[in-house]
């Protein structure tokens, strides 16, 4: 059997260890310490100076923060794209309230404007203005950013940023994770980088960043006792982990360069095949490619194509299930218009990893071009 080549593996530059190690040598091995602050000041100076990070355990509880921080409670309606990862919507949950799924649009495969603002009237008719909106910058590719905030400013709905899969995207020149009210990144092991696990809220305010910091270490008063007058939650990064953050932001932009180069490798190599079709950067967005996606003509190309790659010993991947189709989903709203659920019949992932090397691109490339040389 050939070696395995993954959809999306961690690639640690080296300098992770060295800070790893300080924190032993100095037994910071605690969710505070120097190297909490400094991936923090990493984060801010990297995305924009007047921003405010907060590192904590995952992306899913700095999505959970936010909308704690916004005051979604039992009862309200929040709004989330449907194309996403689980992890988007389930925080809507957490809070016992409900989301109200949004197709996507075919220019970025994020939330489309046009369904968002259907919603936001339907919801409004029924008596339910929706508490806050979830939009995804989709394996790298920014959502229509100004479409989807002016929609937002307009019904003073705030918008919480799910950066998980996009941190080094741009759009028109300014980063992703810094256009929300609230966002939120990610570091788990799959993502452009990582620390293992973990993840990031971005703040417009210090006192923000605050609360979330307050919240995530288990709200406990200023006493010397241990005293609470709001529930706690213990999400905060750790320090060892931290160090594993501030180590891979220094390749951070290499590993964009790569995988925009993976990217334009397959295209390159498939321009020719009529079978596969890439998705475009539009005007004013810079993706990092996270991953590259592809889709092919039907279901059923899809799908004989993933099995031939497995035989191959080759990692690929459906695009994300739209949460609209997914069993614990099927009772919230939705707005649907048909493209995610076509994007997740025809779309595939491709091998897209930093650390991918040129052999192995080449196998993944020749193993393509071999199903389709012999269909
Ligand atoms: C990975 C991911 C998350 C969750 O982040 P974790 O750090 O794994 O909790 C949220 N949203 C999207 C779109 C993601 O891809």
């Amino acid at each position: 059997m050939k070696p395995k080549i993954w959809l999306s593996s961690p690639h640690m530059s080296g300098a992770e260890q060295t800070y790893i190690k300080e924190a032993f040598d100095t037994n910071w091995v605690a969710p505070l310490g120097p190297n909490v602050n400094g991936f923090e000041n990493d984060l801010q100076s990297y995305l924009n100076e007047d921003c405010h990070v907060a590192a904590l355990a995952s992306g899913t509880s700095a999505l959970h923060l936010s909308l704690i921080l916004l005051g979604v409670s039992s009862g309200d309606e929040v709004i989330c794209q449907s194309k996403t990862f689980s992890a988007s919507a389930n925080p809507i949950a957490y809070q016992g309230a409900t989301p109200v799924f949004i197709d996507s649009e075919r220019d970025t495969w994020n939330m489309c404007p046009e369904q968002l603002e259907i919603a936001i009237k339907d919801r409004m008719t029924k008596g339910k203005k929706p508490k806050a909106i979830i939009p995804v910058h989709l394996y790298g590719m920014p959502y229509k950013v100004e479409e989807i905030h002016k929609i937002a400013k307009e019904y003073n709905i705030p918008v919480v940023e799910d950066s998980a899969e996009s941190l080094g995207s741009q759009y028109k020149g300014q980063n992703c994770g810094t256009f929300g009210d609230l966002s939120i990144l990610s570091f788990n092991g799959n993502k452009i980088i990582t620390t293992s696990g973990g993840g990031a809220l971005v703040t417009k305010t210090k006192e923000q960043k605050q609360k979330a910091v307050f919240l995530a270490t288990q709200a406990r008063d200023n006493a010397p006792h241990y005293q609470h007058s709001h529930i706690g939650y213990n999400y905060r990064m750790s320090n060892i982990v931290a160090g594993i953050g501030r180590g891979q932001m220094t390749i951070l932009d290499s590993h964009v360069a790569k995988r925009r180069s993976n990217h334009e490798l397959y295209l390159n190599s498939f321009k020719d095949n009529n079978n596969i079709t890439f998705l475009q950067e539009p005007e004013g967005h810079f993706s990092n490619r996270w991953l590259t996606a592809v889709l092919l003509d039907s279901k059923e190309t899809r799908e004989d194509l993933r099995l031939a790659l497995e035989k191959e010993n080759i990692e690929s991947r459906p695009l994300w299930k739209p949460m609209h189709q997914q069993p614990i989903f099927k009772d919230s709203p939705s707005y649907i218009n048909g493209v995610a659920d076509e994007l997740f019949d025809r779309g595939l992932c491709l091998p897209s990893g930093s650390n991918l090397t040129n052999e192995e691109l080449d196998r993944v490339i020749s193993a393509i071009n071999t199903y389709f040389a012999v269909c």
